[in-house]
């Protein structure tokens, strides 16, 4: 379920809700892609109608800040919790984790991607990291076949925001995984 906030559509599912919705998107083979909406991305929307295009054009808007659950309650809507990008992150990794998904990790400065894996391993015992990428790795042709390559089904892209939104966009349907997520600096975050 989909609600609409100043123009920008968000989602009002928990994460459990969402973690059966994209097991499905893999299984089905479909592509889908899921950006963290805030408060400061609904304002900046405002005035930018590409920024709001491209949140539009997202699978899965998470009601990422107090804000944006705020303003679901102002118009007796539906969002009743917050679905912060990391924790979604995390959430998707224990399911790939139990179903057996393979996630490639792209972004970040070089070194991190792997540390940030390193760590994912010893949270998710038995957790298939196939692949990782540093985000200043720009050879388009290298980065298409590393994920292809993976057998990834899930990538996460760390390339901070708008960036990877865009990235997400221009490249999901010449490449193989079904899932992508934009989760920004957490690459950083989850290998500190
Ligand atoms: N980054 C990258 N390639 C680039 C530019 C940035 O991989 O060309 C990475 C950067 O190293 C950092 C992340 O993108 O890990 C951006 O994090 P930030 O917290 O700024 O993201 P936000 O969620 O605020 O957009």
């Amino acid at each position: 379920m989909k609600e609409n906030i100043l123009g920008i559509d968000v989602c009002s599912d928990t994460y459990d809700e969402l973690a059966v919705k994209l097991l499905q998107d893999i299984d089905k083979g479909r592509k889908s892609f899921i950006v963290a909406i805030n408060p400061e991305k609904i304002m900046k929307a405002q005035e930018d109608r590409e920024l709001k295009s491209l949140l539009n054009q997202a699978t899965y808007q998470i009601p990422d800040g107090i804000g944006v659950i705020l303003a679901s309650k102002l118009k007796k809507g539906r969002i009743r919790e917050r679905v912060t990008g990391i924790d979604m992150m995390l959430k998707l990794c224990k399911e790939a984790t139990n179903n057996g998904k393979r996630i490639f990790l792209y972004g970040a400065k070089p070194g991190i991607a792997d540390e940030a894996k390193a760590k994912l391993e010893e949270m998710f015992p038995g957790i298939l990291i196939v692949g990782t990428l540093n985000g200043y790795e720009k050879n388009e042709e290298v980065i298409e076949r590393t994920i292809n390559d993976s057998g990834a089904e899930i990538v996460f892209v760390a390339l901070g925001s708008p960036a990877q939104e865009n990235w997400i966009i221009a490249h999901k349907e010449k490449l193989n995984p079904s899932v992508y997520q934009g989760v920004g600096g957490s690459f950083d975050v989850i290998s500190g």
